[in-house]
């Protein structure tokens, strides 16, 4: 399906589970903590005592207020941080970080190819391997458009193909659609929903926005204000394609706001 080099993680941290565990349950987090110390400023405390994990193939959703450690989570999964306390077991993962960090000299192309390059693919072998995904994403005709002359959905799409291009069996998206407004919000949850259909990785999808959680989300983990925990895990049993109309959606998403202490 995706002609990348599926590559051993070369970053430190997480401790590597072993092969048959890592393809049952790609993301192990086990009782995980997180303070920030900065000198003589008061400590952050960005997680307390989270537990979550996804198999092999899920999409997991987290979902939580702003500055309740969301990236920090998603840092440690991507083994970017390490944890105060808990254990992070994760196989090899790639990070969609929540700017999208394009490179605003080079081609969408290139962009998007960036992720073999790093994996050792030469120039014009990378853009070969990329070219394919453009056209798949819808942005044949802007392949040599730099970021600048793209609009905001066109650069998550790029950014989004990027992570996936990666070949790590794991994917985390870190607010991948928060910069964008409403209506090509809602285009690009249809679109990431119709990729994830197609594509068999596992998933850990950062969101605060709770609708995007439940349409998106085979679960969804409910994290408190900070220092985030965990308040609840919702399975989200709707098959796809999915409706924000749907009751069971309507619903779902009426119980995660609940859990979050927002709604009437
Ligand atoms: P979220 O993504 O949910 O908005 P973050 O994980 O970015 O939350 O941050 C959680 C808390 O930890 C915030 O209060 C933030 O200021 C703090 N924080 C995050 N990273 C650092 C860091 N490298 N140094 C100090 N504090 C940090
Ligand atoms: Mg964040």
């Amino acid at each position: 399906m995706i002609e990348t080099p599926l590559q051993a993680s070369r970053e430190p941290g997480p401790e590597r589970p072993n092969e048959s565990e890592q393809m049952a349950v790609p993301v192990q987090v086990d009782g995980v903590g997180r303070t920030f110390t900065r000198g003589r400023r008061p400590a952050v405390h960005a997680l307390a005592d989270v537990s979550l994990r996804a198999a092999a193939g899920e999409t997991v959703a987290v979902v939580g207020p702003s500055g309740c450690g969301k990236s920090t989570l998603l840092e440690l999964i991507c083994g970017l941080q390490r944890p105060d306390s808990g254990t992070v077991r994760c196989a090899p993962a790639a990070l969609m970080p929540q700017r999208d960090l394009l490179l605003p000299w080079a081609s969408a192309l290139d962009n998007a190819a960036l992720a073999l390059r790093a994996g050792g693919a030469g120039r014009d072998e990378a853009r070969r391997l990329a070219r394919p995904w453009l056209d798949r994403f819808g942005l044949a005709e802007f392949a040599t458009a730099r970021p600048a002359e793209l609009s905001g959905g066109m650069r998550q799409r790029v950014s989004f193909l990027r992570s996936l291009l990666a070949g790590k069996p794991v994917l985390a998206l870190d607010e991948p659609f928060a910069s964008l407004d409403a209506i090509t919000r809602a285009e690009m949850q249809g679109w990431l929903g119709h990729v994830l259909a197609g594509e068999r990785r596992t998933v850990v999808l950062v969101t605060h926005d709770v609708e995007e959680a439940v349409m998106l989300g085979d679960r969804v983990i409910v994290l408190s204000g900070r220092p985030g925990r965990v308040l609840e895990s919702v399975e989200v049993g709707v098959a796809r394609p999915r409706r924000r109309s749907d009751p069971a959606i309507v619903a779902l998403r009426e119980r995660v706001l609940a859990a979050l202490g927002v709604g009437e």
